[in-house]
């Protein structure tokens, strides 16, 4: 009787722990997706950013050509090909040449 009472206090344990911790895991996931949106968001508000090569601002706006289609744009350089859907894996610094990685498909 007494090992029932055990087995029923560990279960109780557990099923408490679990009610405690799962809204700590949940919350720990949506701030990182947050987050994620976030960095999104503030990389699509920014219309350049610093090249690591140069340190010389690389404008992220302008008129593009499209790598794949050869489709031609005005607008945000990471922005999604409108034709082809393709979306530019990096940007090439105009002053050094150094390339950086898309933000949005690289985290
Ligand atoms: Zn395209
Ligand atoms: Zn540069």
């Amino acid at each position: 009787m007494a090992s029932l009472k055990l087995k029923h206090i560990v279960f109780a344990g557990k099923a408490t722990w679990y009610l405690i911790s799962s809204p700590f895991k949940l919350t720990y996931n949506l701030s990182g997706l947050v987050a994620q949106t976030i960095g999104a968001g503030l990389l699509v508000t920014r219309d350049s950013f610093q090249c690591p090569g140069c340190s010389e601002p690389i404008s992220l706006v302008g008129r593009w050509e499209c790598g794949w289609c050869g489709y031609m744009f005005d607008g945000f350089f990471f922005a999604r090909c409108i034709v082809c859907g393709a979306v530019p894996p990096y940007i090439a610094c105009s002053n050094c040449g150094v390339g950086v990685k898309n933000p949005i498909l690289y985290p």
